[in-house]
């Protein structure tokens, strides 16, 4: 089969000839149809300091896909060959006290397919049957690679309460955006959309958020205090990981106010604990990935019964051997989501 390698430990990726992966008895074998570009297959591909510390080239990185059954293993009885599919890429260890608990999301020993071991950027992934997410024909084909960063948009939002509440995004990126959407379909009061990229800020308009707001502009604060009846935002959805923007992100939320942080900063950052937190009685959720299985479901009914159109948020469709022109656009700022289509 034909794959996007990570070969060596440098900067890059190439399209290999690879084997199509041994299936197990409780494994299922996708054929990829297309596959989503993420953040994190950026740091791969530059082979930054993260990626050095974390990945084992040789191996196929991508964790956003959506594909149809081409094998199953013989204990596998609940996927069939043909079935329209994506993936939870992250796999508990079934083992720990987390997944034990009801916890798999963070479980202490969860590795990531795409990113500890062999992902989608290939004509062929392997999936453990536990993993798949068969995909309801009633949710446009194009929006199945999506699950995954459209699930960590769904978890953040509902880690509280969000209907009637005043909420602020700091961030538009991708999550941003279908956060934005998860909020309004879910009767947030009024979205405030932080971003600096004005075309993102664009977009964050068509997703729902009613006032757009540039970081660098100095009167964000008194705008959304005002707007706000003079109290801050309820609900603090941190989708960017920037320092600054966390810290404004606090001072938008109000005394007694959610914030449910996403974004990852790239190094420890410092906050105004005191008056960030401790003072305002805020409630600090920190979000990791999709909640196994629940975020799944809801996420599968907001697209389902909701409507909600992710459409906007892809902007570019591109072959798989055209990832170089991908990692250009996403690290540009221009693009916002690329689908990378497989062609057998
Ligand atoms: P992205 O990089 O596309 O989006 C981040 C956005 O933040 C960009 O649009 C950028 O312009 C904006 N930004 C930069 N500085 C800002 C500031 N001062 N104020 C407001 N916005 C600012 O990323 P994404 O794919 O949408 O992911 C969002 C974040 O979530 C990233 O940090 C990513 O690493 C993280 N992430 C976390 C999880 C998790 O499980 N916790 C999963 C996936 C991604
Ligand atoms: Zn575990």
């Amino acid at each position: 089969m034909q794959a996007l390698v990570k070969a060596t430990a440098a900067p890059g990726m190439e399209m290999r000839e690879m084997p199509v992966p041994a299936l197990g008895a409780s494994d299922v074998l996708v054929a990829v149809e297309t596959a989503s570009v993420c953040g994190t297959d950026l740091h791969i591909y530059h082979w930054d300091e993260w990626a050095q510390a974390r990945i084992k080239p040789p191996y196929i990185p991508g964790h956003e896909f959506c594909g149809t059954v081409a094998a199953i293993g013989e204990l596998v009885q609940d996927v069939q060959v043909g079935d329209f599919v994506s993936a939870e890429m992250h796999v508990a260890c079934g083992h720990c006290l987390q997944c034990r608990s009801g916890q798999a999301h963070v479980c202490q020993f969860v590795k990531i397919l795409g990113v500890d071991a062999d992902g989608a950027f290939a004509d062929y992934v392997r999936i453990p049957a536990t993993n798949i997410w068969k995909l309801s024909p009633a949710i446009p084909r194009d929006f199945g690679s999506l699950f995954d960063p459209f699930g960590n948009a769904v978890h953040t939002v509902l880690s509280g309460p969000i209907a009637g509440q005043t909420v602020a995004v700091t961030g538009c990126g991708p999550i941003g955006l279908f956060s934005i959407a998860v909020a309004k379909a879910c009767g947030a009061a009024h979205i405030f959309a932080i971003e600096p990229n004005a075309q993102r800020r664009e977009l964050a308009r068509r997703m729902g958020a009613r006032t757009l707001l540039d970081p660098a502009s100095g009167d964000i604060e008194q705008q959304v205090k005002t707007a706000t009846g003079g109290n801050g935002v309820d609900v603090l959805l941190e989708m960017s990981g920037h320092p600054s923007a966390i810290a404004q992100g606090f001072r938008l939320l109000r005394m007694g106010g959610r914030a449910s942080l996403l974004g990852i900063p790239s190094r420890p950052v410092e906050i105004d604990l005191a008056n960030a937190v401790i003072f305002k009685g805020a409630t600090v959720h920190g979000i990791n990935g999709r909640k196994m299985y629940e975020t799944w479901f809801q996420a599968e009914a907001l697209l389902r019964e909701s409507a909600i159109d992710l459409a906007p948020v892809i902007t570019h469709r591109l072959p798989l051997a055209r990832f170089d022109e991908a990692m250009h656009l996403l690290e540009s700022g221009e693009a916002s989501k690329i689908l990378l289509t497989v062609k057998r």
